[in-house]
């Protein structure tokens, strides 16, 4: 069996970045959105918050101390943890940085929580992910944002091998990519 090399995003994939960001939403804007509300597109829609909230938002839960610590795990983290098909795996991510413990580090000790052991790679900016993977000669990377597996679809051939892979949510559901997957077992099962 070859040994594949693989990226794997953490908020939307492993994390339910969603889910903490919608709490922030009721504290900040009480009544502002409907119950449970989970967006159809990437970021929040102009009908409940303008841009301005948002960023609003955003500061909220950046000055949460070590608020990546406290996301819950979306099924996809059990799935990793069960195994990763042999194959070497980092998980990348462009979390900003929040009061506490650097990014990195609460996404490092996050996943040793959830029994996970890989290597994290924080970048500044998702749309330095495509640059990364190309560089990195991964063979496939699993993300939940569109624009992020546009990119990554978008390079040149000779220059890579990589497979993007988008893990389908509600909020990408409108992306036209080239492949899709529905769990992170199945990611690894495509390698
Ligand atoms: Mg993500």
């Amino acid at each position: 069996m070859t040994v594949a090399r693989l990226g794997i995003d953490v908020d939307g994939v492993l994390a339910d970045f969603g889910g903490a960001f919608r709490r922030v939403i009721e504290h900040t804007f009480p009544g502002r959105i409907p119950a449970q509300y989970i967006p159809d597109t990437w970021d929040w829609p102009n009908k409940f918050l303008t841009k301005k909230e948002v960023g609003t938002a955003w500061r909220v839960f950046n000055s949460k101390w070590n608020a990546w610590l406290y996301l819950r795990a979306l099924p996809g983290v059990a799935e990793l943890a069960q195994g990763m098909g042999g194959h070497d795996v980092w998980a990348i991510t462009s979390r900003a940085q929040t009061q506490g413990m650097t990014a990195q580090a609460q996404t490092e000790e996050w996943l040793r929580q959830c029994q996970v052991d890989i290597p994290v790679i924080t970048v500044p900016d998702s749309n330095q992910k495509a640059a990364l993977v190309q560089a990195m000669e991964l063979d496939g990377m699993l993300d939940d944002k569109g624009d992020t597996i546009v990119q990554i679809d978008g390079l040149h051939p000779a220059l890579t091998r990589v497979k993007g892979l988008l893990l389908s949510q509600p909020w990408n559901a409108g992306v036209k990519v080239k492949r899709r997957v529905a769990s992170v077992k199945e990611f690894f099962n495509a390698f």
